[in-house]
């Protein structure tokens, strides 16, 4: 494949598409609940933050030994993003961090926004969030975010998920940057959701649908992928009940490699490197790992047959390509 050109913002200042290497595009670097942080810093880094920096920092350089040189933060507004935690822990691994705007919820909007009703998409207090974020930065931090993270679940399309999700089309098409929309495939929400945001203007090519590696329902995956949107591929590790087994995922991502799928999916495992909705120490999975993508599934594809340029394509180019639109 072709370099993909332009560059992209990061923690650490802007890089060349075609520098960012192989990327995980659906990871959480830290999640600190942020009144939490605030008025309780005891229970939300379990007493001590200086101890989560240390485990973060070695989990990231865990990844980058692996040969993964950039990560997709999905971090959004309400799942407890921190860009001085990001910075901090960012300074000691040498790996390119992307960071989301965006707000993770399936309904439930703060009272801010809630009482707000807008009059248009444009004019939407969420639309200005997500540009603020896009185009000025996160916070006071100076890091602009790139990418869009939104969340549809078992509610489905309720009136404030439908709210969200155009005023994420919309900043997306006035920006460029993509959309990376957390789903529930059980419900078979891809085309729905594309429908939404197509409609709000949003480039089809640049959204993720994210999770649909929980199903391995084929023509389901195909269809979405034939409209142009990306397989989010991005749980590996955490393998839900009812969801498809770590052999089946790579059984289907193998058949839609060479089908001639790979640049329209991308890997990731959805981690938590910290999360304190969790007890500290809490384990989920043994199996969900910022590593599972490096260590047990590449090897697994290559064993069924995909091909180093299908990799390339699944980690690097497609990953890459989100952000050739994304204005600088
Ligand atoms: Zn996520």
């Amino acid at each position: 494949m072709s370099a993909v050109e332009g560059t992209v913002e990061t923690v650490r200042g802007p890089v060349a598409l075609s520098d960012l290497g192989p990327m995980l595009a659906h990871e959480h670097v830290v999640t600190s609940s942020v009144e939490f942080a605030k008025f309780y810093p005891e229970l939300s880094w379990g007493g001590d933050r200086s101890e989560v920096v240390e485990d973060v920092v070695s989990r990231l350089q865990e990844i980058r030994d692996r040969g993964i040189t950039s990560i997709l933060d999905c971090t959004a507004y309400f799942h407890g993003r921190d860009m001085d935690f990001v910075r901090e822990v960012n300074e000691r691994v040498d790996i390119h961090l992307i960071m989301s705007t965006g707000i993770y919820t399936y309904d439930y909007l703060p009272y801010h926004v809630q009482f707000r009703k807008p009059t248009s998409v444009a004019d939407d207090i969420l639309t200005r969030m997500f540009l603020r974020d896009l185009t000025v930065g996160i916070g006071d931090s100076g890091v602009r975010a790139q990418s869009i993270k939104v969340a549809t679940d078992t509610e489905g399309f309720t009136e404030n998920n439908v709210r969200i999700l155009r005023a994420a089309a919309r900043a997306s098409a006035e920006t460029g940057a993509p959309i990376t929309a957390h789903t529930h495939p059980a419900d078979r929400q891809a085309q729905q959701l594309l429908d939404i945001l197509a409609d709000e203007g949003a480039d089809l090519g640049t959204v993720v649908v994210a999770h649909s590696g929980d199903t391995d329902d084929l023509d389901y995956l195909r269809a979405l992928m034939d409209r142009g949107a990306v397989m989010g591929d991005d749980r590996f590790g955490l393998y839900l009940p009812g969801t498809p087994s770590e052999e089946a995922r790579m059984d289907v991502l193998a058949t839609l490699c060479a089908e001639g799928y790979a640049d329209r999916i991308v890997l990731s495992h959805d981690a938590l490197l910290f999360c304190d909705w969790m007890e500290p120490g809490v384990v989920i999975s043994d199996t969900w790992v910022p590593t599972r993508v490096s260590d047990v599934i590449v090897p697994g594809l290559r064993a069924r047959g995909v091909s180093q340029k299908q990799l390339d394509s699944l980690l690097v180019s497609t990953p890459a390509s989100l952000f050739a639109g994304v204005a600088s």
